[in-house]
C-alpha cells in the first residue's frame, strides 16, 4: 500500500540523462534533504577514516545498520588500521565477525587488509581501479570507499538507489534484476558537476531508499521528490518486469547449518571433533554439505581425524 497522495505530480526537468534522455532533477531536493534529515551514522562524521568506510561498507552489504554499528566499533577499537588486522590472524577476524552472517566477509577484509599493509603502504587506495584489485572487494565496495571515503565523483548503486531510481526516475514500480550497465549510467546520470554534491547525491538517494522509499509502503507524503517521481505521477502501476530473485527462506536452509556449525567453530579453542558437529544439526546429509562448503570457502580447515577449526588456528 502507498502512503501517498496523488496531487501535484507534475515532473520537473532540468537535467539531461546519457542518452539525451530529459530526467527530472531530483539531486538538488535529495541533497537537501539529506543534509537536514540523515541518520547520524559513525561513518558519516567527519574524520571517519578510509578503514573505517571500507569496514563499514562490508558489513553493511548483508547486514542492518543497528547490528553493525557496534560491531564495526569493536572492531575499528581492536583493529584501528589495516596492518593491525593483517598482523592477527584470519580466525581473530572470523571470530570477531560474531554473528552478522556470511562470515567470508571477515576472510575478504582480512586478505584486503593483508594486501593494503603490503602494497599500500597501510593506506586505504582511492583509486576504484586499485580498490577492485584487492581481493574480495566487488564494484560497489570499490565505488562506495571512493566516494564515501575520498569524496571522489562516481555513481554508487546497491538496491536501495535502484529501487529508487526505477520509480523515480522510469516510473516502475520495482527494479529489475542488477544490471551495472543499466545502473550506473543511470545513476551517473542525476549526478551534480560538484563532487561534494555528488557524493551527498549518491548518499541522499541510498537513505531515502532506506527510509522512505521502502520496497514495501514507501512512504511518498514525506518524500523530497514526490513532485517529480515518475512512478507515482504515473499513478503506481503494477512492477510488471522481471523481479530481482527472492532470498530463500532461512530456517532449515544449508545456510541455517553452516551457521551452526560455524558457531561451534567460533567458540571452541581447540579443533572440533565430526562427533561435537554431528551435535548441531541432525540431518547428516546438510551438515555434510554445510562442512563441506565451509571448507571450500576457507572458513574452516582440518579434516574428520584431527578435528575442523577456523583459519589460521584456535587461539
Ligand atoms: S521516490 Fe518518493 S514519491 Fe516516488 S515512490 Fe519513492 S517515496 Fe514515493
Amino acid at each position: 500500500m502507498v502512503n501517498a497522495s496523488r496531487a501535484s505530480r507534475q515532473p520537473v526537468e532540468n537535467a539531461t540523462g546519457p542518452q539525451g534522455a530529459t530526467r527530472p532533477d531530483i539531486a538538488t531536493p535529495l541533497v537537501a534533504w539529506f543534509r537536514a534529515e540523515a541518520r547520524d551514522l559513525p561513518w558519516r562524521r567527519p574524520g571517519f577514516p578510509a578503514w573505517g568506510t571500507l569496514v563499514s561498507e562490508i558489513m553493511l552489504q548483508q547486514t542492518q545498520v543497528a547490528r553493525v554499528i557496534p560491531r564495526l566499533e569493536a572492531w575499528l577499537t581492536r583493529w584501528p588500521t589495516p596492518r593491525d588486522l593483517a598482523d592477527s590472524p584470519p580466525s581473530d577476524a572470523v571470530r570477531a565477525w560474531d554473528r552478522l552472517g556470511y562470515p567470508r566477509r571477515a576472510l575478504a577484509l582480512h586478505a584486503a587488509a593483508t594486501a593494503i599493509a603490503e602494497q599500500h603502504d597501510n593506506v586505504v587506495p582511492r583509486d576504484v581501479d586499485a580498490l577492485l584489485a584487492l581481493p574480495g572487494i566487488g564494484d560497489y565496495t570499490a565505488r562506495a570507499v571512493a566516494v564515501f571515503a575520498y569524496g571522489d565523483r562516481h555513481p554508487v548503486v546497491d538496491v536501495n538507489v535502484r529501487r529508487v531510481l526505477a520509480r523515480a526516475l522510469l516510473g516502475q514500480g520495482g527494479p529489475g534484476p542488477a544490471n551495472a550497465k543499466q545502473d550506473l549510467p543511470l545513476m551517473a546520470s542525476v549526478l551534480p558537476e560538484d563532487r561534494e554534491d555528488a557524493a551527498a547525491t549518491n548518499a541522499a538517494v541510498m537513505e531515502l531508499g532506506a527510509l522512505v522509499c521502502v520496497a514495501r509502503s514507501p512512504a511518498c507524503d514525506a518524500c523530497p521528490i514526490a513532485d517529480r517521481c515518475a512512478w507515482r505521477a504515473a499513478g503506481y502501476p503494477e512492477h510488471d518486469g522481471p523481479r530481482a530473485p527472492k532470498q530463500a527462506k532461512f530456517a532449515g536452509s544449508d545456510r541455517q547449518v553452516r551457521g551452526l556449525v560455524m558457531a561451534e567453530l567460533r567458540a571452541s579453542d581447540v579443533p572440533v571433533t565430526p562427533a561435537e558437529i554431528a551435535m548441531v544439526w541432525p540431518d547428516a546429509e546438510q551438515r555434510d554439505r554445510a562442512l563441506a562448503s565451509l571448507l571450500r570457502d576457507g572458513l574452516a580447515v582440518g579434516d574428520d581425524a584431527s578435528g575442523y577449526q577456523l583459519p589460521g588456528g584456535a587461539d
